[in-house]
């Protein structure tokens, strides 16, 4: 992290940049992460709320995306941007350790997106599988077909289960890390898979803006990576699990 607070008098001066920022232009406040301290490790980070029209505060270069285009990413600029003491959310040194805790949240969250989107993909593809005639019946006769569809129901129904279970921990104020990132690393990946078959059943029009199912291929994509990559989700698991 390179963005700096420093604190002068009542008042700290940000720094820096920020990347990949949703709603970074559109937003009205936005919740900012700067190292307070040297050197630059986790207990030197600190959290802030920003609002928007602070003067030195601005949103920068909008990224040109795969999918969600609906929701702008885009970069955050503070450039001596000056913030009162009271807007610091919590203590100095606390903004890293607050930052995981809102990000083990934040999975559940990304885990149920993915879900909407494997199920819009997978309700679209039964109803045309139904609809679709080919040698003389419908596509859903296909085994080749069919079998897509049961597994997809297999799937979600499990990352429905594990997304429930993380939510049903938080809602208790009970640690979820890991299960907060198997729903998420599961759910997101079948949102992929679930989305790649819903095309495929489409066939030629899959590949087309006349059907929803192309959408739902570029926009279930971006669950693998937001809120930490599949690969980041396999460290917490894997750290969970040996914690033993
Ligand atoms: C549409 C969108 C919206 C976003 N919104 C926000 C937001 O609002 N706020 C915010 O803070 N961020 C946001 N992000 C950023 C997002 O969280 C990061 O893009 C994501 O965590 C991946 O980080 P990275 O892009 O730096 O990838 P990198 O860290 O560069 O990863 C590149 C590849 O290397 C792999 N990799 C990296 N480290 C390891 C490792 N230790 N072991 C194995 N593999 C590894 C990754 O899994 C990935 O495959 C957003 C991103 C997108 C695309």
């Amino acid at each position: 992290m390179r963005c700096t607070a420093v604190k002068e008098g009542n008042e700290w001066v940000v720094n820096g940049t920020k990347n990949w920022i949703t709603h970074g232009i559109s937003g009205n406040i936005a919740v900012v992460v700067a190292r307070t301290g040297e050197p630059r490790t986790r207990n030197n980070a600190t959290a802030f709320v920003v609002e928007r029209g602070t003067p030195g505060f601005s949103g920068g270069k909008k990224e040109n995306k795969l999918g969600m285009r609906a929701s702008e990413t885009a970069e955050m600029i503070f450039d001596q941007c000056r913030i009162p003491d009271e807007n610091r959310l919590g203590e100095v040194g606390d903004g890293f350790r607050q930052a995981l805790a809102v990000l083990d949240g934040g999975r559940i969250s990304i885990a149920a997106l993915s879900i909407g989107i494997a199920r819009g993909a997978m309700e679209a593809a039964i109803q045309y599988s139904k609809e679709r005639h080919q040698f003389d019946q419908p596509i859903s006769n296909f085994q080749g077909i069919s079998f897509k569809l049961a597994d997809m129901a297999t799937e979600i129904a499990a990352a429905e289960l594990l997304t429930f279970q993380a939510a049903d921990l938080k809602s208790r104020h009970l640690p979820m890390t890991r299960q907060a990132a198997m729903a998420k690393y599961f759910a997101s990946e079948v949102a992929v898979r679930t989305a790649n078959d819903a095309v495929q059943i489409f066939g030629g029009y899959g590949y087309t803006k006349d059907f929803p199912v192309e959408k739902f291929y570029r926009d279930s994509k971006l669950c693998t990576i937001g809120e930490g990559t599949s690969e980041i989700q396999k460290i917490v698991i894997a750290r969970e699990v040996l914690k033993g």
